[in-house]
This record gives C-alpha cells, sequence and structure tokens, in this order.
C-alpha cells in the first residue's frame, strides 16, 4: 500500500499532521528512512515531512548557546561560522556518509535513528546538548543522555518530533577522532568526542559505538580535570594521557560484530581518547 504523504510548511501544520495521521512515519533527508523502506524493513502507513518546515531549518545562536534546527543538514554544520563554534560537531560532519548525503541528512534524523554508531551522539553528549520536542503534551527539553535510551531507541512519544538541539558555545579546544575500516562512507567502529571548557574549567570525553547508547568518560574526564594547569591549559604529568585512555576504555561496554571485536574497540578508544587529550591539552 502506498502511504499518505503530508508535507506541512509550519511548525503548526506538522504538529497538525502528526496529531491527525494515522501512525505517522517522520522523514527528514531520508537517509536512513528510505533505506529501511527499500529493503523492506520499514512500510510507513503514513509519512509526514519535516523538510519543508522553516522553525526547523538552520541554526541561529542564542547567548552563550547554539541552537541548532532539527532539519539542519551536515553540510551547514561542517562549514562556515557554526564551525568555528562548535568545532567538534563539524568535524563530525566531516566524517559522516558522502558529499550528497551530508547535503541531505540531518541531525534530528541522526537522533531519531540513535543509532550508536551515529556520529553526532557522543559530540552531543560531550556537549551536554539539550534535545527540544514538541507533540501532543507540549514542548519537552531533553538532556541528550536521556533522549537515547537503547540501541535505536528514543525517549520521544507517539506523534512527538525533535524540533531542535541546544549546544553551549565553549571556550577551549575541542576534538572528534573516528576509527572504521576505511577512511570515508564509513560506519564507525569508535567515536571519541573531546570538549574542553576553559571557563567551567571542565573536560568531558563522549564516546560512541562503545555501547548502546552514547557514554560519557566520568573517571577520565576527572582525572583529566584534577590534573591541567588552567592558566596554561596544559597537562604537565606525561602519565595522565595514557591513563586517560585506560579510563575510557574502562567506561564502554562494547560487543562483538561483523565491524570488529570488543577487545578491538576497547583498544581503540584508549588510544583516540589518549590522543585526543594530546592535541588539546599538552
Ligand atoms: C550511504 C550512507 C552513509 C552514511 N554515513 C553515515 C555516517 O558516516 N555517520 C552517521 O552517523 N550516519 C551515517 N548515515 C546515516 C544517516 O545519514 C544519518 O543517521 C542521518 O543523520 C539521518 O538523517 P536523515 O535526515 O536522513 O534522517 P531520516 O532518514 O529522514 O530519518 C531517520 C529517522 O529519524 C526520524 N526522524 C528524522 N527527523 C526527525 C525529527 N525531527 N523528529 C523525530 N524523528 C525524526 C525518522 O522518522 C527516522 O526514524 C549514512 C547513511 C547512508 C545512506
Amino acid at each position: 500500500m502506498t502511504p499518505s504523504v503530508a508535507q506541512p510548511r509550519s511548525l503548526d501544520d506538522a504538529v497538525e499532521a502528526l496529531r491527525t495521521a494515522i501512525d505517522p512515519t517522520v522523514l527528514a533527508g531520508g537517509t536512513d528512512l528510505m533505506v529501511a523502506i527499500n529493503a523492506g524493513s520499514r512500510r510507513p502507513t503514513s509519512v509526514v515531512s519535516l523538510i519543508r518546515v522553516p522553525e526547523l531549518q538552520g541554526w541561529h545562536r542564542d547567548g552563550d548557546e547554539v541552537v541548532l534546527g532539527a532539519c539542519l543538514t551536515y553540510a551547514e554544520i561542517e562549514r562556515g561560522e557554526l564551525a568555528s563554534l562548535v568545532p567538534a560537531l563539524a568535524q563530525a560532519a566531516r566524517t559522516i556518509g558522502s558529499p550528497q548525503i551530508r547535503n541531505a541528512a540531518t541531525l534530528g534524523g541522526n537522533l531519531g535513528t540513535a543509532s550508536p554508531a551515529g556520529d553526532s551522539l557522543p559530540v552531543l553528549a560531550a556537549l551536554d546538548a539539550t534535545v527540544e520536542t514538541i507533540g501532543p503534551d507540549g514542548v519537552r527539553t531533553l538532556p541528550v543522555l536521556e533522549f537515547v535510551t537503547g540501541v535505536k531507541r528514543t525517549a520521544l512519544r507517539a506523534q512527538e518530533i525533535i524540533t531542535a538541539v541546544r549546544v553551549p558555545v565553549l571556550r577551549g579546544p575541542q576534538e572528534f577522532l573516528k576509527v572504521g575500516t576505511r577512511n570515508a562512507m564509513v560506519i564507525s567502529v569508535v567515536m571519541a568526542a573531546l570538549v574542553i571548557d576553559l571557563d567551567g574549567r571542565s573536560v568531558r570525553l563522549g564516546l560512541g559505538s562503545v555501547a548502546p547508547v552514547p557514554v560519557r568518560a566520568r573517571d577520565a574526564e576527572a582525572l583529566a580535570e584534577g590534573s591541567v594547569d588552567w592558566d596554561t591549559a596544559r597537562i604537565g604529568d606525561q602519565t595522565v594521557f595514557g591513563r586517560f585512555g585506560e579510563l575510557a576504555a574502562e567506561s564502554t561496554a562494547p560487543i562483538d560484530d561483523h565491524r570488529s571485536t570488543a577487545a578491538y574497540r576497547r583498544h581503540a578508544v584508549s588510544v583516540c581518547a589518549r590522543r585526543a587529550l594530546e592535541r588539546a591539552l599538552r
């Protein structure tokens, strides 16, 4: 059966289309959803396309935060002013798919899919991003670590959509490292996103593809925070970098699958975390 397709032109119309449609499926860039439909694993009865909703496009600055529309594409994230405000997210965006994919695929779609290998997710975790939603119960705001609840599972309720993601603009270096089985067009085996907040004197490490949900490596963060000379933004004790990597690996719960072994993932996390900290604070 061919699904009905609604193409709302405003957020109000999108909310109304979701409320009135029978078991609606949301479509943004379609780079995950259309793959699933073509493979026969999803058969929507009705589709609500968000891609023409102006309120979900682009990004804007709001004080010391940036508000990223759910339909913001990786092509928009990877360059320009936004890339300088949230460099780790831009680095992650540059590793995603191909230029064609990055022109279509959206941040909201990465969150909606909630794959453990979603490249934006460890960055958003490191940034303590919040996800804004709208639905029949009104507007909600959730920390990203509460939004992603399991492998391809989210806290989204029926007929609810992501409208935006809020991330802080922080002063300090940021790094994103990704390991895959080749250099491009690759699903992550491991990701590490490091964010240094020089004003808040915090070190935040988000990890991906190493557990059902994105992970924050709290023990590694505490070690690094206690080792930084915040006046120079440097770590003098050279043993800290290796220990940081070890603690990062200990915070993961990886699995063996067709892309990697759990043991290799633990090793790769320790290397990526150490390198990220060396680049940022050595
Ligand atoms: C060739 C190829 C390469 C890829 N490479 C990568 C990669 O390197 N890294 C990576 O992370 N991903 C990759 N992907 C996956 C995909 O591109 C991303 O997950 C992308 O962010 C999905 O966004 P989209 O707009 O296309 O989502 P869609 O396919 O439109 O939707 C994805 C899911 O999210 C839901 N959804 C979308 N928008 C919203 C919203 N606003 N509110 C609620 N739910 C919503 C949809 O209902 C659907 O369940 C790749 C895909 C392909 C086909």
